[in-house]
């Protein structure tokens, strides 16, 4: 065994009876309790619209987040492992993020099958050509994990993705965080269960750690009455995840907040002689001057109305205004680039050459993301029939974000017998990663009027990392990061029958972590 994979394993060990068994009334009792501080402290969503007499979420009203009523047994060695390699990760997205024609060379073979991607490309191709007005550019990155189980029966994290654009529920997280230290403060059978006592909750600083990179970013861009711009969708139920994150600018670094939709930019954004970014809010007189821009929104195809909202983001790529992320930066997050990282030589390049930046990393920097991968590998002519043959351990994901794209175990081959060899290139193939049972308590909103469910459910961890770098102004070369730090944590718990994970299309719950 190598000496990175002693490093990345935790020692064998078994996990514990989970979670704490209480007679109905207690659970009750507590599932209510979690109910209220959830409805109290904005660990809200608003509620699905009702057609036909609401088309849209109500905006007067809430309901809360979907939650466990138990935070997740992880073991420490897990969790220290993932906070160490969050630096890692950044570092690497960063460098990726700004290597024009490496990035290009992996992206457009799926471009030339994937409609949403190409459009990306050539936003990307339109800007470096003309020459990139900000070279900083910003990362509110998550990168998720599954605990998987090796075969000695010890465990290791597997990461499943890293998400470089809208990376969410970093503010849910965190309320989350704090419901499960609130319960655990609060009542004396909650807290009867060894393992749950506070320091065995780690705190999560995500909400506040976000906010600092957007503050890091405003103060690079270097016009302090500026406004920061979070760019979202209309009639966004997970609307509190971002305000929590625009109080905190407000509120610690003085910052000002706009939203604004595709249409409003449309409408209201243009640039300025020198390619400031200037919005006009129907909150202020005179056109406000953004300092970045924060995406939560443009990560999907249906984000685009048409040619006008795709004439918008390329706007606001020209733009002055720190982009987060850029253009690059989200093609970077595409899964196609994953698989392409774990090809050899790859990570060797980007970490190990002393011309791509000044931070220097080790071999053994190297073995422990290397350790962190689950195998994956391009879907082609060569790779056609493994897969098919293996299809029960594997999962095939396109270039998408935002859950419910991908295609699992015994739906591979036929979907794989309809699809058109010249679109193989959208999709690529993984492993599927095997994390060991668990069981916790789900509470769906209305749940607090049935009491919550017990059963058997999977955990995915995400690591929330914030990077400022600088691409240099060609978009080629050496990249300069300034912010790298891992800022806390995400917890989404499922199911086990599902196997997607989202929260925000409802198969997943806000959850936290008890280390073990
Ligand atoms: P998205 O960008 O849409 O979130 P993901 O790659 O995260 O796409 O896949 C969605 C979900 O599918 C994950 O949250 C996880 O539950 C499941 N999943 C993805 N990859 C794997 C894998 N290799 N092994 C097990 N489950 C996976
Ligand atoms: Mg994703
Ligand atoms: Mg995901």
């Amino acid at each position: 065994m190598s000496s990175a994979e002693t490093a990345t394993k935790s020692a064998p060990q078994v996990l514990p009876a989970w979670p704490p068994q209480l007679p109905p009334a207690q659970l009750a009792a507590l599932t209510n309790l979690a109910a209220d501080y959830s409805l109290s402290h904005g660990l809200v969503y608003r509620p699905p619209a009702s057609p036909p007499t609401q088309p849209y979420p109500s905006t007067s009203r809430v309901i809360h987040a979907p939650i466990t009523l138990f935070p997740s047994p992880l073991p420490r060695e897990l969790y220290a492992l993932a906070r160490r390699l969050q630096p890692l990760y950044n570092a690497l997205y960063a460098r990726v993020a700004t290597d024009g024609p490496w990035l290009e060379g992996v992206m457009s073979a799926v471009a030339k099958v994937d409609d949403f991607q190409e459009e990306l490309l050539k936003v990307w191709k339109t800007v470096r050509e003309e020459g990139i007005a900000q070279p900083i550019e910003l990362g509110l990155w998550r990168s998720d994990y599954l605990v998987h189980t090796l075969p000695d029966e010890s465990f290791t994290l597997r990461q499943v993705e890293f998400n470089c654009i809208s990376s969410s529920f970093g503010a849910l997280a965190s309320r989350t965080n704090e419901l499960h230290r609130y319960l655990e403060k609060a009542t004396g059978y909650y807290s009867a269960h060894p393992l749950l006592s506070e320091g065995n909750l780690p705190e999560n600083g995500a909400v506040g750690g976000l906010a600092r990179g957007i503050a890091e970013a405003h103060k690079a861009y270097g016009v302090p009455n500026a406004t920061v711009l979070f760019l979202v969708q209309p009639h966004e139920r997970n609307a509190f995840d971002q305000r929590w994150v625009e109080y905190a600018l407000l509120e610690t670094y003085g910052v000002h907040i706009e939203r604004a939709t595709f249409a409003d930019l449309v409408s209201s954004a243009s640039l300025g002689p020198g390619k400031q970014l200037l919005y006009r809010s129907p909150l202020h007189a005179s056109p406000l001057e953004i300092s970045v821009v924060y995406m939560r929104a443009g990560y999907t195809p249906t984000d685009y109305a048409g040619e006008s909202d795709w004439a918008a983001r390329l706007l606001v790529e020209r733009s002055r205004a720190v982009k987060c992320p850029s253009v690059g930066a989200q093609l970077a997050g595409a899964k196609k680039v994953q698989q392409a990282l774990m090809e050899p030589g790859v990570l060797e390049s980007f970490l190990l050459d002393p011309s791509r930046g000044p931070e220097t990393f080790t071999e053994a920097d190297l073995q422990l993301l290397r350790a962190s991968f689950a195998p994956m590998y391009a879907l082609d002519a060569t790779t056609l029939q493994q897969t098919i043959d293996n299809a029960a351990h594997l999962v095939l994901k396109p270039q998408r974000e935002g859950g419910g794209n991908n295609v699992y175990r015994a739906n591979i081959p036929p979907f794989l017998e309809k699809l058109p060899a010249k679109e193989r290139d959208a999709w690529v193939v993984m492993e599927l990663i095997e994390p060991p049972p668990l069981r916790n308590v789900l509470i769906k909103a209305g749940a607090s009027e049935e009491g919550g469910k017990e059963g058997e459910v999977i955990s995915e961890l995400g690591i929330f990392g914030i990077c400022l770098y600088s691409s240099g102004s060609t978009g080629g070369g050496a990249c300069e990061i300034s912010v790298n730090e891992e800022v806390g944590y995400l917890v989404r718990t499922k199911g086990r029958e599902s196997d997607e994970g989202g929260v925000a299309v409802g198969f997943s719950c806000l959850d936290s972590l008890v280390l073990v």
